[in-house]
Order: structure tokens, then sequence, then C-alpha cells
């Protein structure tokens, strides 16, 4: 097992330093090697993903990323700034699949903002497209046209690109409750109507899966209505990266959250759903969960130990039931607990 390790910025050298320490716990024989991405890489030689950093990704089995980002950088030049490296490593590894666990821990039913009645029980899987859409499409720009300023970008997927998420999806499914909507908009934009088309084609692959359509309007609505109505939700990469935060908020709890991203091997970026969180980093209060789950479905996706992710998810709920609680989940009678703290029970757990 090579992994290559990334701690980026802001809380995530600090979260990750606990996610090693668990994995480490568990007596596994790997490798694992550290690289700069983001800010610190920037900072260190110009480039948000340089070569150094590349080499090591393409050479690893699964790379564990913190997070990256930060006002210090907000200002830079758009080709350095974090969030580059990011979509520059998950287009270089062709992570095409994007899986988004929202899953609502009995413990922490009163972090959500909705009604405990509402989303008590949830376990939705998100399988968000990753590398098209139109966060990639060609053209795009911002110029002038007609003596004013013009802003324009282009939506498409070709129809492969539609049905190997769609085949993740449906796969994912059989793992679960065997229920997928697929999520569109296609009585606006012709792209989602092949989306649907492709959809209900690959579905005829799975007979065995019940496959569901909504518009994206509607299914924004649907997650805050009656949210376990779902259990794996499919869409474009647009829709998907909204979708996927506001069904991750419906936990209340974003600290955790983990999630994965795989290519066509199952490979993976494995990185929790937050950012860096530049207002609590350095304090060593943030919380170390999410990253520590994302080593569980690391475990489980890319190595296929589902033992050792079971033992991980087993150890985090066993410390959520001991009381103990980091600030983003903290409720009053529960014991409140920093970053070190919250990986060491985790360690004790297992
Ligand atoms: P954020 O997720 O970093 O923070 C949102 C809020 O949640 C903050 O109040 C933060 O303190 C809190 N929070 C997040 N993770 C937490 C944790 N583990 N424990 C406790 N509290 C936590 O989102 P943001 O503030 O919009 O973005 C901050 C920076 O992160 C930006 O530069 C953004 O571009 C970047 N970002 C990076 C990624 C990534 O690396 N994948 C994802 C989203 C945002």
């Amino acid at each position: 097992m090579k992994i290559c390790v990334l701690p980026g910025d802001g809380i995530g050298p600090e979260i990750m330093a606990e996610a090693v320490r668990v994995l480490k716990e568990l007596g596994l024989a790997f490798e694992m090697e550290e690289a700069l991405l983001g800010g610190c890489a920037v900072d260190a030689t110009g480039d948000p993903y340089p070569e150094a950093t590349q080499k090591l990704a393409q050479a690893a089995d699964a790379v564990l990323l913190g997070a990256v980002g930060g006002p210090k950088w907000d200002n830079n030049p758009r080709e350095q700034r974090p969030e580059r490296g990011l979509l520059g490593i998950r287009k270089q590894l062709g992570l095409f699949a994007n899986l988004r666990p929202a899953i609502l821990y009995p413990e922490l039913a009163n972090a959500s903002t909705l009604k405990p009645e509402v989303v008590a029980g949830l376990d939705i899987l998100i399988v968000r497209e990753l590398t098209g859409d139109i966060y990639f499409g060609q053209p795009r720009g911002i110029e002038v046209r007609n003596g004013e300023r013009f802003g324009f970008n282009t939506m498409h997927y070709t129809e492969s690109e539609i049905r190997r998420i769609l085949r993740v999806a449906f796969e994912a499914a059989r793992k679960r409750s065997r229920k997928v909507c697929s999520v569109d908009k296609m009585n606006v934009l012709e792209c989602t109507q092949l989306w649907r088309d492709v959809a209900i084609e690959t579905g005829r692959e799975y007979p065995d899966v019940e496959l569901s359509h909504m518009l994206v309007d509607n299914a924004a609505m649907q997650l805050v209505k009656n949210p376990r109505q779902f259990d794996v939700m499919v869409t474009g990469n647009l829709f998907g990266d909204i979708l996927s935060d506001e069904a991750s908020m419906l936990t209340g709890s974003i600290g955790m959250l983990p999630s994965a991203s795989l290519d066509a091997n199952n490979k993976g970026l494995y990185e929790p759903c937050h950012g860096s969180a530049p207002d609590i980093a350095g304090k060593g209060v943030a919380n170390p969960l999410a990253t520590i789950l994302s080593v569980a479905m690391m475990l489980r996706y890319t190595f296929a130990n589902d033992a050792a992710a079971r033992r991980i998810e087993d150890a985090v709920k066993k410390v959520l039931a001991q009381g103990l609680r980091t600030g983003d989940i903290y409720e009053p009678g529960m014991k409140q607990v920093g970053t070190r703290e919250m990986g060491d029970a985790v360690l004790a757990a297992l």
C-alpha cells in the first residue's frame, strides 16, 4: 500500500496528524510519503501542484488530503490559487467519481438544523461526476463584446463520461438499498437531456436497482423536505457540488464527513468534505473525525479492507457514544475536547 499524504493548508496539518496516527495504529504494512499541495505549495514553489507532488501522487495507490486554501492566497493569479492544485490533481489522476456519504449519527441528531424526526437515521450517498461539466468546459472566459463585459462557460458531457459515473452509482447502490436517483435539468439544458437518456440506458444493465430521475431544483427542495427518500443520488459536477454540500449540512456537522474520489481502477483521493477552516487553524480545536473517516473509506475502496475500515468507523461511533465532542459538534452535557484529545480517544477505542 503506497499512500501519498498531502496535509495542505489551514487545519489540514492538524487533522492529518490524527488520521495518520489512526492509520499507523492499525498495524497494516504501508509506505507513506508526504508532499505539498495548495497554498503551502505555492509558497514553497510557486505552483499549487508542484512536479514532486505530481510524481508522488501518480506513483501512489491512494492519496490522503487534508484541505487547501485560505485568505492569504485569495488574490493570487488564478494559476497560483490553492484550488487550482485541487482541480489539477483530480484531473491528472482521472478521479471522475466523487463519493460523499451524508450520515447522521444518532448521537449527533440534534446537530442538524432540521427536526430530528426528519433526519434521524439519514444515510445518503451522493455520487458526483468530478472531471467534466461546466467546470472544465471550453470555451470559457470574460471578454468585452459589444462594448460591455461578457462572461461565459460551456457545459458539456460525452455519453461515455455519463455512463461511467452512472455505473459507479449503480454499483454502490447494489451494496446499499438498491435505489438510484439521477439528478438533471433536462427541461432546460440539452446537455442534461443527454444525461437522462444515458441514465435510462445504463439503468437497463441494472434491473435489480430502482432508478428514478429528479430535476435539480426539486432535488434541492426534497433534500430538506424529506431527505430519507434518497439512497444513492448521482449527478454532474456542477449540481453535485451544490447538492453534496446541502446534503452534508443536513447532518449539521461538516467536521464529520469524509469523501472519496475514485478513478476507473479504484485508485482514490480521500479527504474530508470541509475546507481548511482558516478561522480555527493552529488552535488545536478542529474536528479530525472527517479525515479519520476518510482513512476508513480509503481502506474500503482502494485497499478492499472492509474489516479495517469498520474498525475505524466503530471506534468513531464509540468515541461519540462516550460523549466526546470537538467544538463544531458540541452540545451542553458533553465533554468538549480538542483535535489531539479526539485523536487519542479514537486510538484508545481502536
Ligand atoms: P470551511 O469548510 O473551511 O469552513 C466552514 C466553517 O466550518 C468554518 O467556520 C470552519 O471553522 C468550520 N469547519 C470546517 N471544518 C472543520 C473541522 N474539521 N472542525 C471544526 N470546524 C470546522 O469552508 P470555507 O470557510 O468556505 O473555506 C475556507 C477555505 O477552504 C477557502 O480557502 C476555501 O477555498 C477552502 N476550501 C477547500 C476545500 C478543500 O480543500 N477540499 C473545500 C472547501 C473549501
